[in-house]
């Protein structure tokens, strides 16, 4: 959100008005939660300056040492064949917007599938989005890639197909046989070495979490 970024409006303002607003509280709250996490990262960055833009821990996916320092011309360039990421990219390069699950896919997929350094992606995500910041840009992918966050962050085409509304899946030509595909114990296998598994996780649901917390209360918004 542009007015937000640029300080047109304040954290505070929003929020009482999504809480005069909104209509079931329990979206309002979820809203909220979203703010939260803006001001969480400003604070983040107020302390850490441009060290953001360093690791804040090695990536936990047993593969320290893989990561590409440049953006991939096909990812760029929204020519990997892929609909849904070629879709994100131009939508990027376009509109200067992506949906939170947009970021998080593309972010993802180029860190884990493509195994490039998440600073790659954040400096390009940087020269488009409308709402760029870097607390929360940087934050964001740090928590994508597992430098700032207990595990990686992956998603699989079921995840995306759901809540994309099948937009992206139904035109695939790779549907069914894709980099996407699997559950996600299949795709913590082919795609993270070794990772431990934080006490109290189900491992078999790596990488759900951040999903589970717009998909409880924000469903029906969170769609295309
Ligand atoms: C890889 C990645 C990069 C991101 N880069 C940015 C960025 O440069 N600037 C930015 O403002 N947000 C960023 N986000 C957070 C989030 O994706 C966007 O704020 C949100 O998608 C903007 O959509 P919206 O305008 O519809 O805001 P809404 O979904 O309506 O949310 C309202 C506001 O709440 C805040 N917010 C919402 N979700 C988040 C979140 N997950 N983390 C932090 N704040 C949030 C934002 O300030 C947003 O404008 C990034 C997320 C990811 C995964």
């Amino acid at each position: 959100m542009p007015v937000l970024r640029y300080g047109v409006v304040s954290l505070a303002e929003i929020r009482d008005a999504a809480l005069g607003s909104v209509r079931r509280r329990s979206d309002a709250a979820k809203f909220v939660q979203e703010l939260a996490w803006r001001d969480y990262f400003q604070r983040v960055y107020d302390k850490l300056g441009d060290r953001i833009w360093d690791d804040r821990e090695e990536y936990k996916t047993g593969y320290p040492a893989a990561y590409a320092p440049t953006l991939p011309d096909d990812v760029r360039d929204a020519a990997t064949g892929l609909p849904c990421t070629d879709g994100f990219a131009r939508d990027l390069r376009e509109t200067g917007y992506l949906h939170n699950h947009a970021r998080m896919w593309l972010a993802a997929y180029l860190v884990h599938w493509r195994r490039v350094r998440w600073q790659a992606g954040a400096s390009w995500f940087l020269c488009h989005v409308l709402d760029g910041d870097p607390a929360s840009n940087a934050r964001s992918w740090q928590w994508v890639a597992s430098t700032f966050a207990p595990k990686p962050y992956l998603f699989n085409r079921e995840n995306l197909e759901q809540y994309t509304d099948g937009r992206y899946c139904r035109t695939c030509p790779l549907h069914g046989r894709g980099p996407f595909e699997g559950t996600y114990d299949d795709l913590q296998g082919r795609l993270l070495r070794s990772v431990p598994t934080p006490p109290g996780t189900d491992p078999g649901r790596r990488g759900a979490s951040r999903h589970d917390r717009h998909e409880t209360g924000r469903r029906q918004r969170d769609r295309w």
